[in-house]
């Protein structure tokens, strides 16, 4: 992670590809990025400080003003929400005497609210000084923060998250959680050959499984087919969907096997090199993952003639995100990564023809790569036999919110929901959210159907990223949607106006909703922006912001009528006004 780390491996890293690293140096010793190192980096990578503190601006984690000698993240997702975020909140104000959103008066304590840290099964839960501390209590919280003010660090007494894996698929049918032993998929490399890997790959119909689904034997081969070189294998390790902690547990559990699947993909598309981008969330990993690394190098397995593979040199670094869900957008990713401002870019080109500085770059995601080593480890014919005919192999579930069990399912296709929630022991499910905030809300009145990803053609399936958070009958959905609401607001990049402002008025007509002054046209102009944003945004953060929204007015009609049924129109009629009154003085000439 240090600039030394590009420097040693990796000649073709333009100066500027260093600079997120250099800012994470700056705020983590300085607990900010003070205006002199913003002069400073500016000078060394030739850019104007304008341009240096527009990068500073675009990440959650890096700040214009001190964060506190100890800065505390706290997750404020969803099953946050649920499980006590407002209770914690106040603990850690009265116990730092630091405001949420700001430091105390002695710079000792900085007080942040952040969407999701990928702990949604073990809320609530914060990050201190970037280390985990899970499933909070008034008590605990006092304990941590006395510890803190007697001079302990937060790496000494921190909570290292269980890995939390509650299923995987019986008589030794599981695919990511066998015992591992590093090298048994790279020794097969020299034998398959390129064309053996692709092949095997496309008869095992492995799709990414980052969410869109695409051929993973089709990316490579695709970026295998240019000429340009060098190529780059990028692993995304940036999961920030709320909900969604499989790569967490993926990258404690399995390191190994992730590096294997991008060695492979490095050996068949002819890359040189290979980042992991891990998310600022998940920096307690890092060290983890570097010694991964060291061990590969030490077998022989990364660096020059791979595995005895005459000509086969590639390496691997890591790159840290610093907050900023948008750049788990492959495109963002490729921005963030060359020193930018996290922005997705107009898709005139597939990363695999022009990435990674603009060269034949593969993305693909931390399941997938590990998927893809124990493909070539079990060969194509054993991983079809689990799963069902469209639908091989497994998938990683992440199980969070009412239910007794949370954590991680490995699960074959063609598991009916209702079996699912037997599992995890689901508490009254009836809302049911799919794939984070952009997915879909399912009800327990569609009687649950089968998870499958590939026959979207059946209305019955369902495509399932990751995760699944379970809310019971208690459960207001509209503070659920206003959490998702808030959640793509703060994330939105705000290059195009649908998204930027599409947003914000989604916002306040579900706060409408929540105050029982909507009426029809709220709804009618929720569902208006949803398809504008849907078909006029560029990445799929704006196209997809209003899906859990659209879907619910669709699916939970009762709940609705029921909340339509509260509103007095008398009331809605002088809000309204009022409104317009408010519009009329900020806007008048
Ligand atoms: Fe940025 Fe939203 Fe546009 Fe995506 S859709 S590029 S997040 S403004």
């Amino acid at each position: 992670m240090s600039t030394d780390v590009h420097q040693n491996f990796f000649v073709v890293d333009p100066e500027r590809s260093q600079l997120l690293s250099a800012l994470w140096q700056h705020q983590l010793q300085d607990r900010h990025i003070s205006r002199e190192a913003i002069k400073r980096l500016a000078e060394k990578y030739q850019l104007s400080e304008i341009e240096i503190e527009g990068v500073v601006s675009f990440y959650h984690f890096f700040h214009l003003k001190p964060a506190g000698k100890h800065t505390i993240y706290l997750n404020k997702s969803i099953t946050a929400e649920l499980k006590g975020f407002e209770r914690i909140r106040e603990t850690f104000e009265r116990e730092t005497g630091a405001r949420l959103g700001f430091t105390d008066p002695s710079g000792t304590f900085g007080l942040f609210a952040t969407p999701c840290i990928g702990l949604s099964d073990h809320e609530p839960a914060a990050l201190i000084d970037f280390y985990p501390f899970t499933n909070l209590n008034a008590l605990k919280v006092k304990d941590i923060i006395n510890k803190l003010k007697e001079g302990n660090s937060a790496a000494e007494i921190c909570d290292i998250p269980q890995e939390n894996i509650r299923y995987t698929p019986a008589n030794n049918r599981t695919i990511f959680f066998a015992p591992y032993t590093r090298g048994e998929a790279i020794a097969k490399l020299a034998t398959l050959k390129q064309d053996g890997v692709l092949e095997q790959l496309k008869r095992s119909e492995l799709s990414g499984r980052g969410g869109a689904f695409f051929p993973t034997w089709k990316k490579w081969d695709t970026c295998r087919s240019y000429a340009t070189s060098p190529k780059f294998i990028i692993c995304n390790a940036d999961e920030g969907e709320p909900g969604t902690f499989k790569d967490r547990v993926l990258l404690s559990n399995q390191p190994g096997s992730v590096i294997e699947g991008m060695i492979a993909a490095a050996y068949t598309v002819g890359a040189s090199y290979g980042m992991i981008y891990l998310r600022g969330e998940y920096r307690w990993l890092a060290k983890k993952l570097e010694e991964e690394i060291e061990a590969f190098h030490a077998q022989g397995l990364l660096g020059k003639s791979i595995a005895g593979i005459e000509g086969f040199d590639f390496d691997i670094r890591l790159e840290l995100g610093a907050g900023a869900y948008v750049c788990g957008e492959e495109t963002a990713l490729l921005e963030s990564m060359e020193g930018k401002r996290g922005e997705p870019r107009t898709k005139w080109f597939y990363p695999v023809e022009k990435g990674y500085l603009q060269l034949p770059t593969v993305v693909n995601n931390v399941e997938t790569f590990a998927a893809v080593s124990r493909i070539l480890q079990l060969g194509a014919d054993e991983y079809l036999k689990r799963g069902i005919p469209g639908s091989p192999g497994t998938k990683l579930i992440s199980i969070s919110g009412d239910c007794e069990r949370p954590g991680i399912y490995e699960i074959e296709w063609g598991l009916t929901i209702a079996e699912l929630l037997e599992l995890c022991g689901g508490k009254d499910p009836y809302f049911i959210q799919v794939s984070g905030p952009s997915g879909e809300p399912i009800s327990i009145k569609e009687k649950f159907r089968r998870i499958s990803m590939l026959d979207l053609k059946d209305q019955k399936d369902i495509r399932c990223g990751g995760s699944f958070m379970i809310f019971n009958s208690e459960r207001d959905i509209v503070h659920i949607l206003m959490n998702f609401s808030e959640f793509f607001k703060h994330e939105s990049c705000g290059v195009c106006t649908p998204c930027r402002a599409g947003n914000f008025i989604i916002q306040r007509k579900l706060e409408r909703l929540q105050n029982g002054l909507a009426d029809m046209n709220d709804l009618k102009e929720l569902k208006s922006w949803g398809n504008l944003m849907k078909t006029t945004s560029r990445c799929g953060l704006g196209k997809t912001a209003t899906n859990s929204i659209i879907q619910s007015l669709e699916k939970f009609d009762d709940y609705f009528t029921g909340r339509f049924a509260k509103t007095d129109n008398s009331i809605i009629r002088k809000f309204n006004h009022q409104l317009a009154v408010a519009d009329y003085e900020r806007y008048k000439p």
